[in-house]
């Protein structure tokens, strides 16, 4: 009987494991996370599950006993530790709660769902209690216990999306919140300045007190506890520390296993990596995309959502390509967002807006030689298809009628 690991404990893991059994794969299936949950997806922990207002449901994909009935052989708290693509094997080790007595399975096709995990910032007083980043169940937990009540001072050094989705989140809780940021603009590596804007003066509006272009030069803590962040000689008093300054792919396994990497695992469309059956999905995998025509990694829940079904089939031996635009969503105060769009081709295009920026319901448009190659809904909502069927279309659009609220978008559609 076939053997097919899955390592990972994210949402890549988890849709992957679903679609080999949809498929109607009958080998044995192992995922092994390091994780003590079932396999989970991440976005609410910077938003409904660490307000409070969702619950774990809305975290795990699939609560482990659908494991067990769809005879998946799942290992929570379990560490891979080695991978060997010559021999097909893979060593597990202990995870966060197991013993260590280390386990050598073989597989047959293997699947790297690695994920990623949050950038340290190396900065004296990191290392305090009350200082924090945000990528586990665990850490939402962490800084619900301190903010879920209000009345606390939160600092987040960092304005990405974590910082900007934890700031909206504590700031609505009732906590004092200060966002601190290198750059000129929040969000300007996403979304560009003008776009990163409207971010900024949305938590402007709402309290936050957003300083840019400041340089944070330590974390002070007293008797071991966080009490402050020092920025361009100032001590901003602190309860809770969170350092949002992006994720770095979870590579150890892949550099171990000596496959080719390079801003992640690189993997081709079918998602295979350089070693013979060993797939790579989600944010671990830079992926080449057939569209753009070079690889890209995406950092986005919907590329791991998809990315884990086109690896399994791929480990199913079908000719598949991963061909999705890559599409992001965040919610902050009272503004819903969708992103669509290649960042690389965004990057040199031009940006357009159709409908009310300052009233915050918009859609973007970047433009490159008269295509769409990105596009934000800001607050409008049902045209995130009609965008992405436009980027897909690469069709020259009649620019008038993109910015013209009262010209249905599939009127510009052929
Ligand atoms: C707080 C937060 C909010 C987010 N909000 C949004 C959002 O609003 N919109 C959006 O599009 N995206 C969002 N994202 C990004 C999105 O969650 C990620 O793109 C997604 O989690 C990637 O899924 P993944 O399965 O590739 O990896 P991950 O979710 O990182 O999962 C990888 C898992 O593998 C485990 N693992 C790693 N190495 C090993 C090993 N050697 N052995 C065993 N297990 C291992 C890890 O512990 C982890 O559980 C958010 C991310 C975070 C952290």
């Amino acid at each position: 009987m076939s053997h097919f690991v899955i390592v990972g404990g994210g949402l890549a893991a988890a849709s992957a494991a679903e679609t080999l059994r949809a498929e109607g794969f009958d080998g044995d299936v192992t995922v092994v996370t390091r994780e003590a949950h079932a396999p989970y997806q991440r976005p609410p922990l910077s938003k409904g599950y660490l307000a409070g207002a969702e619950g774990l449901d809305a975290v795990i994909v699939h609560p482990e006993e659908w494991y067990a009935d769809n005879a998946i052989d799942l290992r929570t708290s379990t560490e891979a530790t080695h991978l060997d693509p010559e021999a097909h094997t893979v060593t597990l080790g202990g995870g966060e709660n197991a013993s260590d007595t280390a386990e050598t399975l073989h597989y047959d096709k293997l699947l790297l769902a690695t994920g990623a995990s949050s950038r340290m910032l190396p900065i004296e007083g990191a290392d305090l209690a009350g200082v924090h980043t945000l990528r586990t169940l665990d850490d939402s937990d962490a800084l619900a216990a301190v903010l879920r009540h209000g009345g606390r001072s939160l600092v987040l050094i960092g304005s990405g999306w974590i910082g900007m989705e934890v700031g909206a989140t504590a700031r609505t809780l009732g906590n004092s919140v200060t966002i601190l940021e290198r750059e000129a603009v929040p969000l300007a590596v996403a979304v560009g300045p003008e776009m990163g804007r409207v971010f900024q003066a949305l938590h402007e509006a709402n309290g936050v007190d957003l300083r840019t272009q400041v340089n944070v030069e330590r974390i002070v803590g007293r008797g071991g506890q966080v009490t402050g962040v020092v920025v361009d000689g100032e001590t901003v008093p602190a309860d809770l520390v969170l350092i949002g300054v992006g994720a770095v792919p979870a590579l150890e396994l892949a550099t171990d296993a000596n496959l080719a990497i390079g801003n992640g695992v690189l993997v081709d469309a079918a998602l295979r990596t350089s070693a013979p059956d060993v797939f790579a999905a989600g944010d671990v995998a830079n992926a080449f995309h057939p569209v753009v025509a070079r690889h890209q990694r995406s950092e986005h829940w919907a590329n791991a959502l998809n990315a884990g079904p086109v690896a399994a089939k791929s480990m199913l031996g079908q000719r598949v390509s991963f061909s999705q635009i890559p599409y992001f969503y965040t919610d902050q105060f009272d503004l819903g967002m969708e992103l669509s769009g290649y960042p690389s081709l965004m990057a040199e295009a031009k940006l357009h807006v159709r409908g009310d920026v300052a009233g915050r319901e918009f859609i973007a448009f970047w433009v490159d030689h008269g295509r769409v190659v990105g596009g934000m809904n800001v607050n409008v909502w049902d045209v995130n298809e009609q965008v992405q069927a436009l980027i897909r279309s690469g069709d020259v659009v009649d620019l008038a009628a993109l910015l013209d609220p009262n010209t249905p978008l599939e009127r510009l559609l052929a």
